[in-house]
């Protein structure tokens, strides 16, 4: 995996004369030189705006977009490509479920369960319907290795239950939900719960098959898989997504406008008012080309290797404690950690002296951090690009923090 380096033009960049050691990737990607043409290639070539011009460059724009759309579909190998709707992010995929989904379902009566290892865009949403809604949240706790015991969910799910909102993939533990094992389960607890999976972490580091999960909902965000920011995706089973009414009105979401009434479009267009984001949607195509190029399979072993390389390296050093499961082939390519009483912003601050990047703070899942008893945690997180020097360059630079503040 070492020769994709090159196809990353900031890896080839020095900052104050020293090389990058990016460590962040769970916060966001890097991106390969291929999808910046893409970009590139669409602002400087054809430019316009996608189903409303009745000339080449629109047409050309319409074609690229609906192709991303295809593309991305085939990548997580949904059914249709009208059951992707793109969003600005997993953040807005999920708002989008809270309210097109979850305010005109979901009663009083109702319980939604989530689990304790949720960032908050997959928490939140589900802990304000317990206040607008009356609905009763349950959460599933992990063990002390960071995971989810599944014989929990005898007495989690019930017939009340209308959700189970869950990550594919922890951005602090890093524990790797068996994902096709829990909806199984689910489905034969309540086959009428909906399961939402966050894959935010799962779709830019191994191969999703949405119908092979027995999903019912999916969102992830083109950033953190060499796409650009502010864009993203919402998978839905075509039938739900039907039955939901519309999120945000304006133009190209609807079919007709007469002065007392309006006709909406189909999906997935009902879902996507205004002018989009299309340099996102050909930008995320060009990602997933990427991803497929390189294969799904590939790009988990690379994150097995390294991982399981940083977990020995890191557990050689006195006095940090690692958070989540133990084994490489257990995780994701994401260590969090801390460090005796050592502020984690300390040490992020005195490992950017190397140009070395980590992530410190709660990494938006408080209640996780709440839950085992820490403050802030530091995170290296692992991609495609990340060599076996970078993890020696972080603990190289962890040893120097430990003499400068230990
Ligand atoms: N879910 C998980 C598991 C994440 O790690 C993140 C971002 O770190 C998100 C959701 C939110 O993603 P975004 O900020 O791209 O909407």
């Amino acid at each position: 995996m070492r020769l994709v380096r090159k196809d990353f033009p900031i890896l080839n960049r020095h900052i104050d004369g020293k090389p990058l050691i990016y460590l962040d990737s769970t916060a966001t990607s890097l991106k390969p030189q291929m999808v910046l043409d893409a970009m590139d290639g669409y602002y400087a070539s054809y430019s316009a705006n996608v189903f409303r011009g009745i000339y080449k460059i629109s047409e050309r724009a319409t074609s690229c977009y609906e192709s991303a759309r295809e593309r991305i579909a085939r990548f997580i190998g949904a059914k249709k490509k009208d059951e992707i709707i793109f969003t600005r992010g997993t953040d807005e995929s999920i708002s989008l479920l809270y309210y097109s989904w979850a305010l005109p379902h979901v009663k009083a009566d109702d319980t939604i369960v989530t689990t304790i290892m949720e960032h908050h865009s997959n928490f939140v949403p589900w802990q304000q319907l317990t206040k607008s809604k009356g609905v009763t949240l349950k959460i599933w706790t992990t063990d002390a290795n960071g995971e989810l015991n599944l014989k929990d969910l005898d007495s989690l799910i019930t017939r009340k239950t209308k959700l189970l909102a869950l990550t594919a993939v922890s951005n602090v533990l890093g524990t790797v939900n068996p994902i096709q094992k829990i909806i199984g389960i689910v489905k034969k607890l309540n086959p009428a719960c909906l399961v939402l999976v966050d894959a935010a972490q799962a779709a830019p580091h191994m191969a999703i098959d949405v119908q092979a999960w027995g999903a019912d909902f999916i969102a992830f965000s083109s950033h953190k898989m060499l796409g650009p920011t502010g864009f993203g995706v919402l998978w839905g089973r075509r039938e739900l997504l039907e039955d939901m009414p519309v999120f945000n009105f304006g133009g190209d979401m609807i079919k007709e406008v007469h002065r007392d009434s309006t006709v909406f479009a189909d999906l997935p267009h009902k879902f996507e008012a205004g002018t989009p984001h299309i340099a996102g949607a050909i930008g995320l195509g060009a990602a997933v080309d990427y991803l497929s190029g390189l294969g799904m399979d590939a790009v988990r072993e690379h994150e097995i290797e390294i991982t399981s390389y940083a977990l020995g390296k890191l557990s050689e050093i006195r006095g940090l404690s690692i958070v989540g499961p133990r084994e490489a082939i257990c995780r994701g390519g994401v260590i969090a950690f801390t460090m005796g009483g050592l502020h984690p912003h300390d040490i992020a601050q005195i490992l950017d002296e190397d140009n070395i990047c980590i992530r410190v703070g709660f990494h938006c899942a408080q209640p996780l951090h709440e839950y085992l008893s820490i403050g802030a945690t530091a995170r290296a997180s692992f991609y495609i690009y990340t060599q076996k020097t970078d993890i020696d360059a972080l603990v190289l630079g962890l040893h120097r923090v430990k003499k400068l503040l230990g």
